[in-house]
């Protein structure tokens, strides 16, 4: 059957009607892919080909109009008069075209069955050129409808569309997809679908494999970046399909695109919380180790020496206490910036945890000297830069960083990277106990000291207190010259690893909260201790006991109930007990340590701030605690008189002390040229240093300065 595409052919078709005899005129009007109706002058239906009495549901050429169910609008309210168009025809041959769309009823169905049609009459003259037949042409419009329906529900979708023909040009694209890629129709059917794949769409995998699958499983869909144009950039999930016929030649490719920019900020959102440092937006630790896996899994390949760098902040912890956390986490936001700027593009940046940060330099050179000079270089560019002054909120605080480097040999194996970074970190460590603000390359004897700690630890577990600990005495003495209260330092004596000094096992103690064991048995030790020498031979002065409490134990939440329990038990009376805290423990959780002290002041204890003058004081908490002592630090009197600064130090501390009504005591002092001056600034100071005496154990501190003072 041949569609009768437009006038011409409809005028041939007459003219083939016109001469053929009656009955072949069926045959050659059936012929037709539309509906053709030919009417008399007299308006009466002579020939209904088959395809409108398909549309119609009539063939009834006698009662053809009352049978007809035609109307103007689908809803079926306004009926079309056939009749009086077709009269209208015949009357102004020249206006033939009706333009509404017209509905048409099946007889026995509803209006969902209604087949949308468009008619045009061609008025026929015979050969005396009069009019004497009229031939409607009835259009069946369903699928231009439907297709035209499609395409505003096209329209109405978020996600882009389009269909192309067989050649692949997008003769459809929706409202969206023009939107999406910022091309209007005319310039889209211009092209084929590849064009655009190629003018705007970014793959993830080669273009070859799309066209693969597309040939071979009719589909594709991935995830693409469209760029719309250079400031239109976004993530898409694109799918195209292939549509063919029966014996699989191509008919339409469609496409799909959605814009999933959201769900693609929000996956982002999420690999940067798993993997990087909200505080800093640098790598988490998570992510130095997978960099650092991916990176000893290139080495064999690459042969490059690869560089690890530790660094952490001087003091941070004390500072953090001191000041608060907010200061501490801007001066770490500003440490972050530098150190980004200081290190190459390529390098990863990751902070681990509080003040400690680490520097992945990714394969570096294959020249093991060479690699080792640079990772040196930007270590030392780091220390240097980052040993400064810093303006936080108003306040300028220094502050410095150790720094520990280790270089990698390009053939190591995967799994290593907690290998990798402890022994970074051990180099960083040494850097910090060699006095900080300084680098440190790794040594592997320092692989033995990590031991040698391990076994300290392990040594402290099975500590038999009383056969291990003493407690030494150290005199504080007045103007006198007479040793008016002493301060209880601890001496671990272990079987196997000998003497080790209280600056070794005191803060692996306090890692391990073995302190809190170590320091009740050191109370209990030391109220006995006072008790007895305050019954020989503290009638006319009392002796004051200064024992130090190291912060983990003042924390503990039962350690003012221990204290009692031990007062009790021991029948010390606290009023000659003085107990030492440092400044970090005044600072940190104001409230409960005001509570705790308070509590202990008010059993008659005193309370003395150790290492006066090292912490970031804000000086606040003078205001708000009932203190007793001021300790000014050894690193302010080893320098005194000389030293100008130090001096104008002690000075002010003493005029503190004199304003806020608490005694001092000077440490560390070691000379009479220091003893001179201190008691020529103020007169009831005590001194504690080896001027005087080395802490001694008590049956010596007796005989000295108890016994020979009776
Ligand atoms: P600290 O509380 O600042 O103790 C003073 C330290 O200075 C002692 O070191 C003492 O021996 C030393 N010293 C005293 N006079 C002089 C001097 O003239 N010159 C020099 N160079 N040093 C002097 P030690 O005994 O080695 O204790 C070190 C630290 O260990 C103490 O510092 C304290 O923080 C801690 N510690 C000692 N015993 C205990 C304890 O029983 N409990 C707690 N929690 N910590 C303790
Ligand atoms: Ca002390
Ligand atoms: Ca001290």
């Amino acid at each position: 059957m041949k569609a009768p595409q437009h006038n011409r052919e409809i005028i041939s078709l007459i003219a083939e009607l016109n001469q053929a005899h009656h009955y072949q005129k069926q045959q050659i009007a059936d012929s037709f892919e539309d509906g053709l109706i030919l009417f008399s002058s007299a308006l009466h239906p002579r020939l209904i080909n088959t395809q409108a009495q398909a549309l119609l549901h009539t063939a009834d050429t006698d009662h053809f109009f009352e049978q007809l169910k035609l109307y103007s609008q689908k809803r079926q309210t306004k009926r079309f008069d056939l009749q009086a168009w077709l009269q209208r025809c015949l009357h102004h041959p020249q206006d033939c075209t009706c333009d509404e769309v017209l509905w048409i009823t099946a007889p026995d169905q509803n209006v969902k069955s209604s087949v949308p049609v468009k008619l045009r009459a061609y008025p026929i003259r015979n050969r005396q050129q009069q009019l004497d037949n009229l031939l409607v042409h009835i259009k069946d419009l369903s699928i231009q409808i439907q297709a035209e329906a499609q395409m505003r529900l096209m329209d109405a979708s978020y996600a882009g569309q389009f269909i192309t023909n067989a050649q692949g040009y997008i003769t459809q694209p929706n409202y969206a997809f023009c939107a999406y890629t910022g091309l209007n129709p005319d310039a889209l059917k211009g092209m084929t679908y590849i064009d655009w794949l190629k003018k705007q769409v970014t793959l993830k995998v080669p273009f070859g494999s799309v066209m693969e699958s597309l040939l071979h499983e009719g589909c594709w869909s991935g995830e693409v970046q469209i760029s719309a144009s250079s400031d239109a950039q976004f993530h898409a999930v694109l799918s195209v399909s292939m549509l063919t016929d029966k014996n699989r030649n191509i008919e339409h490719f469609i496409g799909v695109l959605q814009d999933i920019t959201d769900i693609h900020e929000a996956r982002s959102e999420i690999e940067r919380l798993a993997y990087y440092d909200k505080l800093t937006g640098l790598a988490n630790r998570a992510l130095l180790h997978n960099q650092l896996e991916a990176t000893l899994e290139n080495l064999p390949a690459s042969q490059s020496h690869t560089a690890l760098i530790m660094l952490d902040l001087d003091g941070f912890k004390i500072l953090n206490d001191t000041l608060g956390h907010a200061i501490g986490d801007q001066l770490l936001i500003l440490v972050a910036q530098k150190i980004k700027a200081l290190v190459p593009a390529d390098a990863l940046v990751a902070r681990l945890d509080g003040d400690e940060f680490a520097i992945l330099l990714k394969e570096i050179s294959q020249d093991a000297e060479e690699a080792q000079q640079s990772a040196l270089s930007t270590a030392y560019k780091l220390q240097d830069a980052l040993d400064d002054r810093y303006t936080l909120r108003n306040r300028t605080l220094h502050c410095s960083v150790s720094v520990g480097v280790y270089l990698f040999e390009p053939d190591l194996s995967q799994g290593q990277s907690d290998q990798l970074i402890g022994y970074a970190n051990l180099a960083m460590h040494e850097a910090k106990n060699l006095g900080g603000n300084q680098v440190f390359q790794f040594e592997s004897r320092l692989c033995e000291t990590a031991k040698q700690r391990l076994e300290m630890l392990q040594a402290l577990n099975h500590s038999e207190l009383d056969q291990e600990f003493q407690l030494y005495f150290q005199p504080q003495m007045n103007a006198r010259g007479e040793a008016v209260a002493a301060e209880v330092l601890l001496r671990w004596f272990h079987p196997s690893l000998g003497f080790v000094p209280p600056n070794e096992f005191i803060p692996i103690a306090e890692e391990g909260r073995q302190i809190i064991k170590i320091g009740l048995w050191v109370m209990h030790k030391a109220f006995i201790q006072a008790r007895a020498w305050n019954e020989t031979y503290g009638q006319q002065q009392p002796i004051r006991i200064s024992i130090n409490i190291s912060p983990i134990q003042f924390h503990e939440q039962s350690f003012v109930e221990l204290v009692i329990g031990l007062v009790k038990f021991t029948q010390v009376d606290p009023h000659v007990i003085t107990l030492e805290l440092t400044e970090g423990v005044l600072i940190r959780n104001t409230l409960l340590a005001l509570q705790k002290i308070q509590h202990l002041v008010s059993l008659g204890f005193q309370i003395s701030i150790d290492d006066f003058g090292t912490g970031y004081s804000s000086l606040s908490y003078l205001q708000k605690l009932p203190l007793h002592e001021l300790k000014i630090d050894q690193s302010f009197i080893r320098h005194i008189p000389d030293n100008t600064d130090d001096v104008a130090i002690v000075e002010s501390i003493l005029k503190l002390a004199q304003t806020k009504h608490l005694a001092v005591v000077a440490e560390g002092v070691e000379t009479q040229a220091q003893a001179d001056f201190l008691r020529q600034q103020c007169d009831d100071l005590l001194i504690q240093g080896y001027l005087y005496s080395k802490p001694i154990p008590a049956i010596e501190f007796e005989e000295k300065f108890l016994q020979r003072a009776q």
